[in-house]
């Protein structure tokens, strides 16, 4: 189905003359399912009684019409403001996290100025939003662009938090709202999850609009035809390499010399060579193909995604399997490898907080999670795994694991909850309960990586799910499953309050 949308740059200048506007177009080249006020639209200094024929009806946008949460809104007006976002007939402020949908299924998300991160993480979640329209432009989008060479275009502050949602929801259209310059990007690729397997791609285009009827006469308006569902096509004429992913290998390909004080501090610390860049690690998610669907919860370090290929099938009242990552959002094989003193504390503070808060959902389901790790300057992205498991399990999981410890060869060292001793920067750590099994992987000791899956499939009594690969599920299973677990975390998960 095809629909026809409208998009203004920001009328705070005079809303009643874009309503005219906005109707006059609407009848001579319309009818447009939507229209979309990019920028600000009410300002302290909106008239009074502009504010009132807004609200009473009396000023009403021919069709409907979606705007930006923006900070200062008139007092009168944010009050009318109902939980779905209606301010009148016609007339939507799309708020934090939020996305609409047009009556013939276009998606809308839009996203104002001094956004927090909240905010960015909500909307995270809603991958294949069709029109994305945000007050900042995103950073790096004139990479790979002819126009990199518009000092207007290079001017404007760009966002990196923009650029980071962008990246993730690939939206098909991006507005942004410009103080000045109109510009038009050329389409750009979207790599990944969201073209791969379709048959085709799925480009974006980013489009800076200007205020309505600005004095230097830039463009102000644009009107496009989106078929809804989406359905991937060959690319445009002109389409560019992704501007995001294009500035980030630019940055990795820097000369030598400006990532030299870096690179030294890599090359004492690492044992082995990382061989798995951000853009292609299963964790990060910077990665355009990273499995969207697991992702639970994003907190300001870390986040957490249920696992692929789950342990147990479903874990007693919580009627899912619960079994989940909790992995911080540095691309690093251990926790020591995060370069700033300031970040690695928040990093670990926030995976000992989201252990908190999953110990106290389980435990609500009397239910007690085993978690396990590894940390390793030859791995690749550092995470916690968590089981949970009954009182009666947990109860075993000292015996299990000396028994299959003793088959390969390993002494684990068996410490108590809250022992100081130091988990070193190399080693393996498993705990449940006030049991916590630790061995040192210092000097390149040989370890099986799926050994604490083993432990922790023998606690369960389901030594046969023990390789996670018999155990994959559908996506439709997969993502069935992040649901039931988003339900049962909502009241235990901080990111959300
Ligand atoms: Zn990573």
């Amino acid at each position: 189905m095809a629909t026809r949308i409208l998009v203004f740059g920001s009328p705070a200048a005079s809303v009643p003359a874009a309503v005219a506007k906005a109707t006059a177009i609407n009848s001579s080249a319309g009818p447009f399912e939507a229209l979309i006020l990019v920028g600000p639209v009410f300002t302290p200094a909106t008239p009074d009684d502009v504010v009132d024929q807004i609200i009473g009806g009396e000023l009403k946008f021919p069709v409907p019409t979606f705007f930006y949460r923006t900070r200062d809104l008139p007092a009168r007006l944010a009050e009318h403001i109902d939980l779905a976002g209606r301010v009148a007939t016609n007339l939507t402020c799309v708020g934090v996290g939020g996305v609409v949908k047009t009556k013939k299924g276009a998606s809308i998300a839009g996203l104002g100025p001094g956004f927090d991160d909240r905010d960015v993480q909500e909307l995270k979640f809603h991958t294949g939003i069709d029109v994305l329209f945000t007050h900042d432009w995103p950073a790096d989008i004139a990479t790979a662009s002819a126009g990199s060479g518009r000092a207007d275009v290079a001017a404007t502050p760009k966002d990196s938090r923009v650029r980071d949602l962008a990246l993730l929801v690939q939206p098909r259209y991006h507005f942004a709202h410009s103080p000045g310059p109109f510009w038009e990007r050329e389409p750009f690729k979207n790599e990944g999850y969201l073209s791969a397997g379709a048959g085709g791609e799925r480009p974006t285009r980013f489009i800076a609009i200007a205020p309505f009827a600005n004095a230097d006469k830039n463009k102000w308006f644009y009107a496009f035809t989106l078929t809804v569902p989406f359905r991937p096509a060959p690319l445009p004429d002109g389409t560019t390499a992704n501007p995001y992913l294009e500035a980030a290998a630019r940055k990795r390909d820097a000369p030598e010399e400006a990532q030299a004080p870096r690179r030294r501090r890599r090359e004492r610390r690492d044992r082995a060579p990382r061989r798995v860049d951000p853009s292609s690690c299963f964790f990060c998610l910077s990665n355009p193909a990273l499995a969207q669907h697991f992702i639970t919860s994003i907190g300001d370090e870390a986040y957490v995604a249920t696992a692929k290929g789950p342990l147990p099938q479903t874990s007693g009242a919580l009627g899912c399997p619960a079994h989940v990552l909790i992995i911080p959002l540095a691309h690093v094989p251990t926790l020591s490898l995060i370069d700033d003193d300031a970040s690695r504390k928040a990093t670990v503070a926030e995976l000992a907080r989201f252990r908190d808060a999953l110990t106290r959902m389980y435990e609500a389901n009397a239910l007690v999670p085993l978690t396990f790790e590894i940390s390793r300057a030859g791995g690749v992205h550092f995470h916690v795994q968590v089981v949970p498991v009954s009182p009666a399990a947990a109860a075993t999981v000292a015996e299990h694991a000396h028994a299959l410890a003793a088959d390969a060869g390993y002494a684990l060292d068996q410490r108590t909850a809250g022992d100081p001793a130091d988990d070193g920067d190399e080693y393996f750590k498993l705990a449940c309960g006030d049991t916590v099994l630790h061995m040192s992987l210092a000097n390149g000791v040989r370890f099986d990586l799926q050994f604490p899956r083993r432990v922790a499939a023998a606690v369960l009594g389901l030594p046969d799910r023990a390789d996670w690969r018999a155990c994959t599920q559908t996506e439709a299973e997969e993502a069935a499953d992040a649901d039931a677990f988003k339900r049962a975390f909502k009241s235990f998960d901080f990111t959300l309050e």
